[in-house]
């Protein structure tokens, strides 16, 4: 086979001669530093990010994986795309690609060339419309990112949320439009950046990239060092001129309004400004020190300045119908006015997402001629384990319990529908670690509801004590409390839980606020009366009646367990393909090969069970049918004239003559191929013939 021959190492880690760590690795640096940057697990397409342009991606590569199996060519995202979309096409199947990999990984630009793979594929017709939803998907990326990524220490580039694509075919196998689901949005970042860290991209695309005009309007000075929310941690200037413009086009694409468009940036402005209100107190109330400030906000929401300085420094209370005023201290103050800034941002980020979705949703005359067939694209947080780990870890490092066991729960369902025996891993199933989240009463996300719905002041030692008295018995739960002579629990407040990646010790610091996500019911209200009606959109639950008790919203662990399970149930009803990603370096060098940072990502993606659960298993399985099409000339019972019988039994009879059918088991509707070694001798015999 010719394209073995230009393969530096094994192209599939199913074909190391063993599988330990140590050859796992020799293969991977050996091919990246040959620029070889993915290798197969069977169907997985291991990915090291090159840090450079490769020229791996033109039109001619697009042609040569277009329609092609996977074993066909050397290893590509492409053809993993190109896979995905076939079994769309040719079984009416829907499908999805899972891209995992720490920040920095390459998972944006992964699922990047993979939505340009497919629309390069497809509309071999050139309508004029599939043109421009292929154009707007594509677009979509350029608002995203600069609503909802960051430059952070790891990546300059990083997405600060998670990002989960259908794309929706017609009946012609086109792309005729999209939907966008988006997750836990970092929010936090809005007021607060890390040294070397920024906020999210467009406060720097606004402050450096708009018009004089422009600036003037918002009442905005160019330099970012001038405001808090963008001078604690780095003011370094990236692209933000040329991204700014791309912002503009983008926008124009989806067709926003000025008025959208205008409400976007103003409200971006408002949070700036909003940054800069200082508290103060006089005659023992707390006052706005900076009256102009609030002058300038209070124009950008489009409320009144009164208002907006009586929802800043007091809330008003209800209780047995009467209505009572309290002012807040300096603390709460403070509170207030950092989660109104975080709670905007989140809100503007949300109604853009809908917006876009709005833009590329196939259109309601189209139904008849929809398809209903999609791919979806998974772009989403990989594990993470920082000096500090708080809730937002706990989150994300969840979310990749959960899509782990997916993995392992459609492999069995795959073996199930085959009538397949299959045999569990032990060491794989990581169902326990879900449950110690998310158990009902006993998991630790309904442990801390419970501590916040608790009247009465319960801070987060008391919240780590009630998990300690649940959970002690758990094998994947330890704490300071439970193992006061375990080192790595340094701090009191420190707990930690085994991950099927690694241990990870948390602080439980920041909890009970971080999961309640308090917003005071006065800023509601002000910007549901804001005369800014997209503003004020946003708001709905402003229109509430003071009087009337309010439903308590739900916890931000109980929402992000919500989309949890709601996105496992959409994955799991596709059939699945994988795109790991590995960073192989922490300076961003296209030529270092760090073996301790790349070791470590190894053994937390799984690779190695990944490889053995494939060579117990089975690398390669395929349709009867399509396993003639392209073998049939390698026996004289399928070829030139099928002998009879169905087209199993044509497998069958061909895999016995060649001596291969002990390396194979048959299922209902696929073979499944137990090493890749029958693979290559189908494949050299196929092309000797
Ligand atoms: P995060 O979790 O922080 O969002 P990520 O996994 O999405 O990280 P990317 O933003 O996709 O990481 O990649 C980081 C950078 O690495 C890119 O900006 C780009 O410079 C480089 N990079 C990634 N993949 C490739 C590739 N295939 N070819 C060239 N450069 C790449
Ligand atoms: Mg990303």
């Amino acid at each position: 086979m010719t394209m073995r021959e230009q393969e530096v190492g094994v192209f599939d880690f199913v074909l190391l001669d063993e599988i330990t760590l140590e050859k796992f690795m020799q293969n991977l640096k050996k091919r990246y530093q040959a620029g070889k940057i993915y290798t197969y697990i069977g169907e997985v397409a291991v990915s090291v990010n090159p840090y450079r342009s490769l020229n791996i991606y033109a039109n001619e590569f697009i042609t040569k994986y277009k329609g092609r199996e996977l074993f066909e060519n050397p290893p590509h995202i492409y053809a993993v795309a190109d896979a995905a979309y076939r079994v769309l096409r040719q079984q009416n199947k829907n499908t999805c690609i899972m891209i995992s990999g720490e920040s920095g990984a390459g998972k944006t630009e992964a699922s990047k060339i993979i939505m340009k793979y497919i629309a390069a594929v497809t509309n071999a017709h050139s309508q004029n419309d599939i043109e421009r939803v292929k154009n707007v998907l594509i677009q979509s990326n350029t608002i995203l990112e600069t609503f909802g990524n960051a430059k952070t220490n790891r990546n300059d580039n990083s997405s600060r949320f998670g990002k989960y694509m259908d794309i929706e075919f017609d009946f012609k196998h086109d792309p005729v439009g999209g939907i966008i689901t988006n997750f836990l949005l970092e929010k936090s970042r809005i007021v607060k950046q890390q040294p070397g860290e920024r906020s999210f991209h467009c406060f720097y695309q606004l402050l450096r990239g708009s018009n004089d005009a422009e600036l003037r309007q918002y009442e905005l000075s160019r330099d970012p060092s001038n405001y808090h929310y963008t001078n604690q941690g780095s003011t370094e200037t990236l692209s933000e001129k040329n991204d700014y413009k791309a912002t503009a086009l983008a926008f124009k694409a989806f067709g926003f309004s000025v008025e959208e468009i205008n409400c976007v940036w103003r409200t971006i402005a408002a949070i700036l400004h909003l940054g800069n209100v200082n508290f103060g107190a006089e005659d023992d109330e707390i006052i706005v020190k900076n009256k102009s400030q609030t002058k300038t906000l209070a124009k950008m929401l489009m409320v009144t300045e009164n208002e907006l300085s009586t929802a800043l420094t007091q809330r008003v209370i209800a209780a047995h119908g009467d209505i009572m005023k309290k002012s807040h201290d300096q603390v709460q103050a403070e509170f207030g006015r950092d989660a109104l800034a975080k709670a905007i941002y989140d809100r503007l980020f949300t109604w853009i997402v809908e917006r876009i979705n709005k833009a590329i949703e196939v259109p309601n005359k189209n139904l008849q001629k929809r398809f209903n067939r999609v791919i979806g694209v998974l772009d989403i947080y990989g594990f993470e384990i920082f000096d500090n780990n708080s809730f937002e870890q706990f989150c994300i490092n969840y979310c990749n319990e959960k899509l782990q066991q997916l993995f392992i729960e459609l492999e069995q369902q795959e073996y199930q529908r085959e009538g397949i025996e299959w045999t569990n891993v032990e060491y794989f199933n990581n169902q326990i670690i879900c449950d110690l989240v998310e158990a009902p009463h006993k998991g630790i996300i309904a442990i801390t509801d419970e501590a916040c719905l608790t009247v009465g002041k319960v801070n987060d030692e008391m919240l780590l004590e009630a998990m300690d008295q649940k959970l002690a018995h758990h094998k994947h739960f330890s704490s300071r409390q439970l193992k006061p002579m375990d080192k790595e629990l340094k701090h009191k407040v420190d707990f930690r839980i085994t991950h099927y990646a690694g241990d990870v010790i948390y602080s439980i610091i920041g909890f009970i606020d971080k999961n309640k996500d308090t917003l005071f019911q006065d800023f509601k209200r002000l910007l549901y009366n804001s005369k800014d009606k997209i503003l004020s959109s946003m708001w709905p639950e402003g229109a509430q009646d003071i009087t009337k008790t309010t439903k308590r919203p739900l916890t931000a662990g109980t929402i992000f367990q919500k989309s949890m399970s709601d996105l496992v149930a959409t994955l799991l009803s596709k059939e699945p393909f994988y795109v790991r990603c590995i960073k192989p370096n922490d300076i961003k060098s296209p030529t270092m090969f760090d073996d301790v940072r790349i070791e470590h990502q190894v053994r937390y993606l799984g690779l190695l069970e990944n490889v053995r659960v494939r060579r117990a298993g089975f690398v390669h399985r395929q349709r009867y049918d399509k396993f003639l099409l392209r073998y049939k000339m390698l026996s004289q019972y399928t070829w030139p004239n099928f002998r009879g019988g169905s087209d199993k039994d044509g497998v069958r009879v061909l895999l016995e003559e060649k001596r291969l059918i002990n390396d194979c088991k048959f299922g209902h509707t696929k073979v499944f191929i137990r090493s890749p070694r029958t693979l290559f001798q189908l494949e050299r015999e196929r092309n000797e013939m």
